[in-house]
């Protein structure tokens, strides 16, 4: 089961957001809507990146497999059982990945600059964050620890494996 603290940990971090969203929607202060925007998309794009390590964890462990969030400040990681090597790259994959994955929600605002000129922008930042989590993929730490790991154990085990099978 995953269990989470993100909401004790976030909430009021997200109520400074949407507090200075609103009143610059209000006050017409269009500076404070775009850091209020960014600060939301940032949110959203670690939301999504976490959410990205819990489906495939939730896809590829057993179903008793226990997990939980660890949040401190601004940053949260996923506690979770060690997999067999495979999955265990492909859950860590599946995080840095997601953001990347949500991309396709955002691309419509490309086209919705009549709607408000603005708009394109919010497409533009998400492209920008999705990125930067995909870079996570390839960070000497983190995510990308995981990833190399997994990969040298499983192609350990699968020369292991092929080394047994010709003798
Ligand atoms: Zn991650």
């Amino acid at each position: 089961m995953v269990s989470s603290h993100w909401a004790k940990g976030q909430a009021r971090w997200a109520a400074v957001v949407s507090m200075s969203l609103v009143i610059g929607v209000v006050t017409g202060l269009h500076s404070l809507v775009a850091v209020a925007t960014g600060g939301l998309l940032f949110a959203l794009a670690v939301l999504v990146h976490e959410a990205g390590h819990v489906v495939a964890y939730r896809a590829l462990a057993p179903l008793d497999a226990p997990a939980i969030f660890v949040v401190r400040g601004m940053r949260c990681h996923l506690v979770r059982m060690r997999l067999v090597p495979v999955s265990d790259g492909a859950v860590a994959l599946a995080g840095p990945l997601a953001p990347a994955a949500m991309a396709i929600f955002f691309v419509p605002l490309l086209f919705a600059d009549r709607v408000a000129p603005w708009l394109p922008l919010v497409c533009f930042a998400w492209l920008a964050l999705a990125l930067s989590h995909a870079l996570c993929a390839a960070l000497p730490f983190g995510d990308g620890t995981t990833i190399r790991e997994s990969w040298s154990l499983a192609r350990a085990e699968r020369s292991t494996r092929q080394r047994s099978s010709t003798t």
